[in-house]
């Protein structure tokens, strides 16, 4: 990316985020445009396919800060953003020639947006940043820089490279960082290429055959386009034994399935099962549940073959069989 601006000096002007927007429209991507209302719909899908948990006190604070009558418009967008690493966790692992690593919550946050009170920290950041990607083995990605306080936030900053764009509001800032990776074609950070993604599919309903799209994400966007839908989807059954529950989402569904018919409960969440093990005894006993909801055995067992074989999943979560349960619309056809 430093090339780029080393061969293009004109995209060190501050104004050049002009020329990009240009570019990013001659790629002929998608015509959609990241407005207030795009943006407040996308984060209420959010809110109500992966809501909160309430023991998650960082979550908790941000909530009530976003709730909050004092919080300016872009300082409550600021804080989504701040919160969406906590409702969707980076879950890759990832091997760089230095380390292995598992991104943070905190790290996926700081990969997309870094706050501060004061306008002369900036280049400290920039700096701490360029460090923490050294040290990672990783390069800097382009990134969000906030300023103000949390509930007044007066100034937004793109930082590229060496160079920093000022953009006139976080909604502005959020469309030129997403608009720099398609236009230069860079990858999204590690830490939260999954939550780029989710707004590049979302939010700017751009599709990509390079688009790396984990087993979570999928379930994510899937669930949000079923939670869209639910005004005009006829309600789902839970066809298992007697049972006929209606549901308006895939994903209470599936909770309710879990839950309810395969005695999901603690015993089954747990970092220290002999996973490749306890998922194969897992799949057997989904088999004997003999259930319309799930998918045949068959698939079942294709589903190891694929490129995320869900054992590997370090917790053992609804999210762990997304490829397993069958949307109930599909069962009533
Ligand atoms: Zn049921």
């Amino acid at each position: 990316l430093s090339q780029i601006f080393e061969n293009w000096p004109i995209l060190k002007h501050p104004n050049a985020y002009v020329l990009i927007h240009e570019d990013y429209t001659r790629l002929k991507l998608s015509a959609q445009e990241l407005t207030l209302e795009n943006w407040k719909t996308f984060f209420a899908n959010i809110i109500a396919v992966r809501p909160p948990k309430k023991e998650d006190n960082n979550a908790q604070a941000l909530i009530e800060l976003i709730q909050s009558d004092d919080s300016t418009e872009d300082s409550k967008i600021v804080l989504q953003l701040k919160l969406l690493p906590d409702l969707l966790a980076p879950k890759t692992r990832i091997r760089t020639k230095k380390i292995q690593w598992k991104p943070s919550i905190p790290e996926c946050k700081d990969s997309i947006i870094m706050s501060t009170t004061l306008i002369a920290d900036i280049t400290k950041i920039q700096e701490n940043r360029r460090k923490v990607a050294i040290d990672l083995g990783i390069t800097l990605q382009p990134f969000i820089i906030a300023v103000g306080s949390l509930q007044d936030i007066s100034d937004f900053f793109v930082a590229v490279d060496n160079i920093l764009y000022k953009v006139p509001s976080i909604l502005k800032a959020i469309d030129l960082c997403f608009k720099i990776f398609q236009v230069f074609d860079v990858k999204y950070p590690i830490e939260s290429a999954h939550i780029w993604l989710l707004f590049q599919r979302i939010l700017y309903t751009s599709e990509s055959s390079s688009d790396n799209i984990s087993p979570t994400i999928m379930e994510t966007i899937s669930d949000i386009m079923t939670f869209q839908d639910r005004n005009t989807l006829s309600i789902c059954y839970c066809y298992h034994d007697t049972c006929r529950r209606s549901f308006n989402s895939f994903y209470s569904y599936k909770k309710h399935f879990f839950s309810n018919h395969f005695g999901f409960d603690k015993t089954r969440i747990s970092h220290n099962r002999n996973s490749e093990n306890d998922f194969y005894s897992d799949c057997t006993e989904l088999e004997s549940l003999n259930c319309p909801n799930l998918k045949s055995s068959d698939k079942i067992n294709q589903s190891l073959e694929l490129k995320f074989p869900f054992y590997e999943l370090e917790i053992f979560s609804i999210e762990a069989f997304q490829s397993v349960v069958l949307y109930p619309q599909q069962i009533l056809k």
